[in-house]
C-alpha cells in the first residue's frame, strides 16, 4: 500500500521523484518534555523557505559536492 505524501504545513501533495521535500522524523529523548514520543512530517519546498526565514539565525547553507 502506497501512502500519498503531502506537505504537513500547506497540505500540498508531493509528487515523488518530481518534487523534493523536507522529511523530518524525530523521537524525543528522555530529557525532553516530549518524552519518547515519535513525530514524522513532510514540508514542501515553498513552506521550507517560509519556515527558515522565521529563524533568528539563518540556516547554514553549503554547496552539495557530487559523489563519484
Ligand atoms: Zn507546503
Amino acid at each position: 500500500m502506497k501512502q500519498e505524501k503531502c506537505c504537513n504545513m500547506c497540505g500540498k501533495k508531493i509528487v515523488e521523484k518530481q518534487e523534493d521535500c523536507l522529511e523530518v522524523q524525530k523521537e524525543w529523548g528522555y530529557f525532553s518534555e516530549e518524552d519518547r514520543k515519535g513525530y514524522r512530517f513532510c514540508i514542501c519546498e515553498n513552506c521550507f523557505q517560509e519556515l527558515v526565514i522565521r529563524f533568528a539565525i539563518p540556516v547554514e547553507m553549503y554547496e552539495q559536492t557530487e559523489l563519484i
